[in-house]
């Protein structure tokens, strides 16, 4: 059964948190015209602020992280966006010589070893070229919503990241069954692995399909305690890792 059978569903006030949405990516392009970036996972909840931000000619770059340890049906998606939308993907990748170096040192598989080597990990492949997308950007759009884990039950509709940049979650009241709602009525694209029961789809060694009524997050970095899984994106405030933001990822 495909995703959008399984999980679309029209609940009360859908149609109000599609227009919330709407404002707030609205919202992002008045208060920081040409200065903001979607970062997309390439994930559900991005392409639905993808569509959004194509749907409605908005002023906002479509950016995303090309960890070199995507799914192919991941990596294809950036194509597909293109073609859809007319509009081109900056897409940014690891430092070559950093990651030959941690994996000569860390090996393949060290993300498995320690949370530390797994943080490791993902401050090469993600946080350093998140930072060259946020470089000269004053704000950005994520998809981030308050359902996905206990850690993002606060997400607002924007915040202030570590930075001071604005980072916009328009998506942060819709619940998974709006997202899926949203797909399947515009038709947009998205990505195989959620028809094979993969619910956040990142790098592959790190992402796995999840059972029915398992955890959302059980899907990622499943061998880690609950409170160690972040890729350091959304972290803020003292204890940032990063000096920045994420899909997600
Ligand atoms: S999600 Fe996994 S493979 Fe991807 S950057 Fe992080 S540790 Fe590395």
């Amino acid at each position: 059964m495909s995703a959008t059978a399984l999980y679309a569903r029209e609940t009360p006030g859908f149609e109000a948190r599609v227009q919330n949405a709407l404002a707030v990516l609205q919202r992002a392009v008045a208060e920081h015209a040409g200065r903001v970036v979607q970062a997309t996972s390439l994930g559900a909840e991005d392409m639905v602020i993808t569509d959004l931000i194509a749907r409605h000619r908005l002023a906002i770059a479509v950016g995303t992280l090309q960890t070199g340890m995507l799914h192919a049906e991941t990596t294809a998606l950036i194509p597909a966006i293109e073609s859809r939308y007319a509009l081109a993907v900056e897409v940014y990748e690891p430092v070559n010589e950093s990651v030959v170096t941690f994996v000569r040192k860390n090996g393949e598989r060290a993300m498995y070893d320690s949370v530390e080597l797994r943080k490791g990990c993902c401050a090469i492949r993600k946080l350093e070229p998140l930072s060259r997308m946020l470089k000269d950007r004053s704000a950005w759009v994520t998809g981030m919503r308050r359902e996905q884990s206990n850690d993002r039950g606060t997400v607002a509709f924007s915040e202030l990241d570590d930075k001071g940049r604005t980072k916009f979650n328009p998506l942060a009241d819709w619940s998974w069954a709006d997202v899926w709602q949203y797909i399947a009525s515009n038709d947009v694209p998205y990505n195989p692995l959620h028809d094979q029961f993969f619910p956040s789809i990142g790098c592959a060694p790190c992402t796995r399909a999840i059972a029915v009524g398992e955890d959302f997050r059980s899907g990622r970095w499943w061998w880690e305690a609950e409170g160690a899984k972040e890729c350091g994106l959304h972290v803020h405030g003292a204890d940032a890792q990063v000096s920045m933001i994420g899909s997600h990822a």
